[in-house]
């Protein structure tokens, strides 16, 4: 009998995590399994924030592939995916094609800009190790042009969208700027972060008392709010705000939200913000070899209310995906997906956070040590010990 083909595309949370939970299960020969990435290397979403204000270096975020998979059990394939042709069971790369029995969709997120104008072409996104690089050098590149010009639109920041990634980087930001002033002669006080929400609250739907701690703590540092204000247009000068309010700005970040990668929508799947409401077994309906998880999935919560799309979603989902696809393969059970929330916890810059965990809610110093356990503890996931004196980061 062939031997059957699992491909999975994405070796992001969800991919990864799929592979290293097959790899330790899977006999030799039980199943020729494929990973799929645009990049040799794994990069650690939930840190990208830091590469892209400049207070770490990318290589802290960046994971070799080839470190965590066993090659004896998983195939690497660097390649962009184009298409997925469900119909002939094949998935349509830039440089080639790929059959499969069993497929994983597991290729992320995509900035959602709700068709506002200008944002495609002028503001940056953090989404990629090589997307927050330019976010880095572009900035930089800024602060040096303000000494020529002393035009303060070169040295104002604009973040629009003030949901976790929006408040995270401008934590990063906020610590970066000192140094950058000192570095390119900038005088402080004329630097402007400006972090805009077009809620009536930045982290809308979040405990208020962290919202109003994380409010405290990064205004402290210098980063200015604009709620119940959505940008409406952004041009390569600035952004014009809904109630008519122009800012220039000649860095104009956007973290307004996401939707799922568009190769799945371009791939013939019903998709709702780019992201398809998978069974319970996180197979897509009426493809029954075809798994989607992490931020191209749909999940319902009890209330019927979709799970916000994170990497803890994502991790879980590649553990279940492993053991269901295995189950296809054995001909045995397979198993629902079952979320398990353990909490949020978000940085706001060196040595703060916020968080809740369980009924508890942190803030501070705790909540940034928090946020550091749980990110050593997916490292331990991918990689083990090793993994984690290579990459982990012990201090907040
Ligand atoms: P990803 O991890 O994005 O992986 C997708 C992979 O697919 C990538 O390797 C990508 O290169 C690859 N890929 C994409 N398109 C193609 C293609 N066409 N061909 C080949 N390969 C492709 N969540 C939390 O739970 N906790 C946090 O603290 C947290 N912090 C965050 C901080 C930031 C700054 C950001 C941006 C997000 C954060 N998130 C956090 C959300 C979390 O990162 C995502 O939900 C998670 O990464 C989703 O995992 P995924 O496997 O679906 O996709
Ligand atoms: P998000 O959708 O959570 O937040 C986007 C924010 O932008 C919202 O508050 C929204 O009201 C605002 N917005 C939308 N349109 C706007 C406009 N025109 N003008 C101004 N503001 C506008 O998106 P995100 O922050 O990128 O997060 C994406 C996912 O990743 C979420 O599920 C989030 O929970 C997760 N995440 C988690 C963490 C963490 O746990 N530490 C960190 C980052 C991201």
């Amino acid at each position: 009998m062939a031997i059957p083909k699992i491909v999975i595309l994405g070796a992001g949370y969800g991919g990864l995590i799929t592979a290293v939970n097959l790899q330790k299960e899977l006999n030799y020969n039980e199943a020729e399994v494929t990973l799929v990435n645009k990049h040799h290397y794994h990069y650690i979403t939930t840190h990208l924030h830091e590469p892209a204000a400049g207070t770490a270096s990318h290589e802290s975020v960046k994971i070799n592939i080839d470190s965590v998979i066993n090659k004896e059990k998983i195939n690497f394939r660097k390649g962009v995916v184009e298409l997925i042709d469900t119909a002939n069971r094949r998935v349509i790369l830039s440089d080639g094609e790929l059959d499969y029995d069993y497929l994983v969709i597991a290729l992320g997120s995509e900035p959602e800009t709700f068709g506002i104008e200008g944002l495609k072409e002028h503001a940056f996104s953090i989404r990629s190790l090589n997307s927050v690089r330019m976010i880095r050098e572009h900035i930089e590149y800024m602060f040096s042009k303000y000494s020529y010009t002393h035009d303060d639109s070169y040295i104002t920041l604009v973040v629009g969208g003030a949901g976790f990634t929006g408040i995270e980087f401008v934590g990063e930001l906020a610590d970066r700027v000192p140094k950058l002033c000192a570095q390119f002669d900038v005088p402080l006080e004329k630097v402007r972060i400006i972090n805009i929400e077009a809620a009536p609250t930045v982290l809308p739907g979040f405990d208020q008392r962290l919202i109003d701690y994380a409010m405290k703590v990064l205004t402290e540092k210098g980063v200015e709010f604009k709620t119940n204000t959505p940008i409406k247009l952004c041009t390569p000068d600035g952004i014009v705000l809904a109630n008519g309010e122009e800012i220039r700005a000649k860095t104009v970040v956007w973290t307004g939200g996401v939707r799922g990668n568009s190769v799945v929508e371009k791939s013939g799947f019903e998709t709702m913000r780019g992201r398809v409401k998978v069974d319970p077994y996180l197979i897509a309906p009426g493809y029954e070899d075809v798994f989607i998880i992490g931020d191209s999935a749909l999940v319902f919560n009890e209330e019927g209310r979709p799970y916000p799309p994170t990497a803890q979603i994502a991790t879980q989902q590649g553990e279940t995906c492993a053991y269901n696809l295995i189950a296809k393969i054995r001909g045995s059970a397979m198993k629902p997906f079952v979320y398990n929330y353990k909490g949020t916890l978000a940085s706001l810059g060196k040595g703060e956070g916020i968080g809740v965990i369980g009924k508890t809610k942190l803030l501070g110093l705790t909540a940034a040590l928090m946020k550091r356990a749980t990110d050593l503890r997916y490292l331990f996931m991918l990689g083990g010990i090793p993994l984690v004196l290579k990459k982990g980061k012990f201090l907040p």
